[in-house]
C-alpha cells in the first residue's frame, strides 16, 4: 500500500521480498517508506521467518522496490525506537505498581491512531499485546488544531480542560526501570537476544518476565481517516521549517568537534566580525536539547542558553 497526494492508501504493485520480482505491477510506485509501512514490514518479515532473531535478515536484504529495501542496519535502528517504544510503555506499568495482565486499554493515537496496523504493531512489540483492548483514536493533535482553527472558542475549552489534569510525570532519562528494559531492548533488536534471554535478564533485574505467548487483544478503530478534509489541494511538502539560533562561541579554536559530534548535521561554526558563531538549524537540531555538541566542546565555548534567534 503506498499513500497518495491526500494521503489515502492505494495498492501498489506486488513484490517479492527476497527476489525483488513483481509479481502483480501497478501504476502506483512507492518513493519511500512511512514508519507504518516499516512496522508492517518487520511484522511480516518476522512471521515469515525472512527476520530470524532481529536484526538478522536471512537474504541480506528485504526488497520492496527501485532502491527501495530494508538492511540489518535499517532494523537495527528502527528497533532502537520501537524498544524504547515499548520500554516506556514497560516503565510505566511497572513504576504505577501494575502488573502486565492489569493493563485494560491501550490507546493509540497520532499516525499509529489510524494508518498504523495495529495487529502488526502488537506484533512485533510497539503497542502491547497482552492488554484487553486496543483503541486507535486516529490523530488526536491534528484533530484538535482542526476544531481550533474552525471556532476558537474550543480554545477556551481546552484550556479550562487542561487546568483539571493532574498527573505525575516518570522522567524516562533517569528512570532505572527504563534504563534496565531499554537496556533488554538493545539486546534484542542490535545484538540478536532471544525473548528467553530477554526474560533472564528481567529476571537478574528484579523485573517482572514478558509474556512469551501472543496475547488476545481485540482492536477498536474509532478514525477511519487518520487526517479529516486535508483540504481541496492535497498535501505539500514544506521544505523550510523551523528557525535559524546563533550562539556567540567564545574562546573557539575552530576544532569543529561540534560539528563532527552533532547527529542531525545541525551545527556549524561561522565567523563574522572577527567572532565565531555557532550556528544551529532548528530543522534539524532535536529541539530537545540533546547538547551533544556542548559537552565535547574542549573549551567550553558553546551553551545552547545564551542564544539570538537570526531569521
Ligand atoms: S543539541 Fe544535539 S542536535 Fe542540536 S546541534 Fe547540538 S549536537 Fe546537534
Ligand atoms: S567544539 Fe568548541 S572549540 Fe571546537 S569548533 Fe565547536 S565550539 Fe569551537
Amino acid at each position: 500500500m503506498v499513500l497518495d497526494a491526500d494521503m489515502e492508501p492505494q495498492k501498489s504493485y506486488i513484490i517479492d521480498p527476497v527476489s525483488g520480482e513483481i509479481i502483480k505491477d501497478s501504476d502506483i510506485k512507492p518513493v519511500g517508506i512511512t514508519g507504518t509501512g516499516v512496522i508492517s514490514v518487520l511484522s511480516v518479515a518476522m512471521k515469515t521467518g525472512i527476520i530470524e532473531n532481529p536484526p538478522k535478515l536471512k537474504y541480506g536484504k528485504i526488497l520492496l522496490g527501485d532502491d527501495l529495501f530494508i538492511t540489518e542496519d535499517d532494523i537495527k535502528e528502527a528497533g532502537k525506537a520501537i524498544g524504547a517504544i515499548r520500554a516506556a510503555q514497560l516503565t510505566l506499568i511497572i513504576e504505577s505498581g501494575l502488573h502486565y495482565d492489569d493493563l485494560e486499554n491501550m490507546y493509540m493515537t497520532g499516525a499509529s491512531g489510524g494508518y498504523v496496523d495495529a495487529e502488526k504493531a502488537m506484533h512485533i512489540g510497539s503497542c502491547p499485546d497482552f492488554s484487553k483492548k486496543v483503541v486507535q483514536f486516529g490523530n488526536t493533535s491534528l484533530a484538535l488544531a482542526r476544531e481550533i482553527l474552525l471556532d476558537e472558542s474550543k480554545l477556551d475549552e481546552v484550556i479550562k480542560l487542561a487546568g483539571h489534569i493532574t498527573a505525575d510525570h516518570l522522567m524516562m532519562a533517569t528512570s532505572g526501570t527504563f534504563k534496565d528494559f531499554y537496556s533488554c531492548e538493545l539486546s534484542y533488536w542490535t545484538e540478536g537476544m532471544t525473548k528467553d534471554q530477554y526474560n533472564h535478564f528481567l529476571s537478574i533485574y528484579g523485573l517482572p518476565a514478558l509474556p512469551l505467548e501472543p496475547g488476545t487483544a481485540s482492536v477498536e478503530k474509532r478514525s477511519s481517516e487518520n487526517i479529516k478534509n486535508i483540504s481541496t489541494s492535497g498535501v505539500e511538502i514544506v521544505e523550510n521549517v523551523g528557525i535559524t539560533i546563533e550562539e556567540l562561541a567564545v574562546g573557539c579554536t575552530l576544532c569543529h568537534k561540534c560539528e563532527k559530534e552533532c547527529p542531525e548535521n545541525a551545527i556549524s561554526i561561522v565567523e563574522r566580525d572577527d567572532k565565531r558563531f555557532a550556528r544551529y538549524d532548528t530543522q534539524k537540531c532535536l529541539g530537545t536539547a540533546c547538547k551533544r555538541c556542548v559537552r565535547i566542546c574542549p573549551v567550553n565555548a558553546i551553551t545552547y542558553e545564551d542564544i539570538q534567534i537570526l531569521d
